[in-house]
């Protein structure tokens, strides 16, 4: 590994790696490859103390009790809350809102601390939201459609310091009756979409590594596959 290796922390997928999001730090590793630049996966398991020193993280979703240690971790070993303060962009699906976010309370109805890095606060609905899930993205820099698949019983409350990813036109989002899917908080981006979200939407992939790059946009690559499977989604 080269001092310009681009390093992309999958935190926690011994125990946030339930829903096949740590394909995430693939996409990036993949993404990076493709363009010519060195890319590593390094995986901070509960073994490991978070390091604040990567360039990108990415946190996948978890059953509520998975979620809970890797609360619990990150509160212990606060790397990722050191590097996104330093402008390390952060990937966090589903559980990973709500582990990052002020508290959340489990299923079973117990609140929890969270690691209070974004201002969402999350609350068991009555139904758990299962589906395809079809958004226009709120953010300036994306202008297609984000897509994914949705599987949890939370429902986030966004703060004002939090605005959200992208509005809903299929499926639950957020699920609190604002409309919204996803949030967004300094370098954090949050989505309830797993798929992983990354393969299914390339253009937030990028996004993502244009600003651990520091550069202001990276040139589309031409994925013939990743678009047809966007077509797929879009009329599935
Ligand atoms: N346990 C959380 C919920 O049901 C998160 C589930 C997930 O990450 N898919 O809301």
């Amino acid at each position: 590994m080269s001092e310009s290796t681009v390093r992309i922390g999958l935190v926690l997928p011994d125990v946030m790696g339930t829903y096949g999001d740590g394909g995430n730090a693939l996409v990036l590793r993949q993404r990076l490859r493709l363009r010519g630049y060195d890319a590593e996966v390094v995986e901070i398991t509960l073994a490991d103390p978070v390091p604040e020193s990567l360039d990108i993280y990415t946190l996948g979703g978890a059953e509520d009790s998975a979620q809970r240690l890797a609360t619990r971790h990150l509160q212990r070993y606060p790397g990722l809350q050191q590097a996104a303060a330093k402008g390390a962009p952060v990937l966090a699906i589903c559980a990973a809102i709500q582990v990052l976010g002020q508290w959340y309370e489990t299923s079973s109805g117990e609140r929890v601390d969270g690691v209070g890095m974004i201002d969402v606060t999350t609350a068991p609905r009555t139904e758990r939201a299962i589906g395809e899930v079809t958004t226009t993205p709120m953010l300036a820099e994306l202008t297609a459609a984000l897509t994914g698949f949705e599987n949890h019983r939370g429902g986030t409350k966004l703060g004002g310091a939090a605005t959200g990813l992208a509005r809903i036109t299929r499926g639950v989002g957020n699920g609190v009756g604002d409309g919204l899917e996803g949030v967004v908080q300094g370098s954090v981006i949050g989505t309830y979409m797993h798929g992983p979200a990354l393969a299914r939407n390339p253009e937030l992939a990028d996004l993502l590594l244009a600003r651990a790059l520091g550069v202001a946009e990276l040139a589309p690559l031409a994925m013939p596959e990743v678009e047809q499977l966007r077509r797929e989604r879009l009329r599935a």
